[in-house]
């Protein structure tokens, strides 16, 4: 389980969520979660299954008529990827403000904000006074703010 920087879809993330609950899996299987779920036709679905097979995302293998299908990446490492690509699109000085902006839409539960808490406490240790700004001229407000 490595390649972290696969990329995939909003439409392909859903195929992924029943083939990692499920760990190994069929079309028929994926058809029936996902045609229900989403209202999507099985040739939709079945397209995007040959997708994530040609990104190397699934594995598939064959016996007989049937095709089995398995995840080649796990879920933690596409959803950490995930965010990883978004800070990527934020100044660095902004990120801070977004996580906060995250925290303030998200359902948390008592747990979730001590683990957050607790995380933040540590964090302090590495703390600094200043992020440089690491965009390119032009595309964000630091080079007029500082
Ligand atoms: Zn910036």
């Amino acid at each position: 389980m490595e390649k972290a920087q696969v990329k995939i879809s909003d439409a392909e993330w859903e195929v992924m969520r029943v083939v990692w609950t499920l760990g190994e899996t069929t079309s028929p299987e994926i058809i029936l979660i996902l045609q229900e779920k989403m209202g999507w036709k099985p040739p939709t679905i079945k397209t995007l299954i040959g997708r994530l097979v040609k990104k190397e995302v699934l594995s598939t293998e064959n016996f007989g008529k049937k095709y089995i299908y398995r995840p080649l990446v796990s879920e933690e490492d596409t959803v950490k990827s995930a965010t990883e690509s978004l800070f990527a699109h934020i100044c660095a000085k902004k990120i801070g403000s977004t996580i906060t902006d995250l925290i303030d839409e998200a359902e948390l539960t008592h747990d979730d904000i001590a683990m957050i808490m607790k995380e933040l406490e540590a964090k302090k240790a590495t703390a600094v006074d200043n992020i440089a700004c690491n965009c390119v001229p032009g595309q964000c407000e630091c080079a007029n703010h500082n």
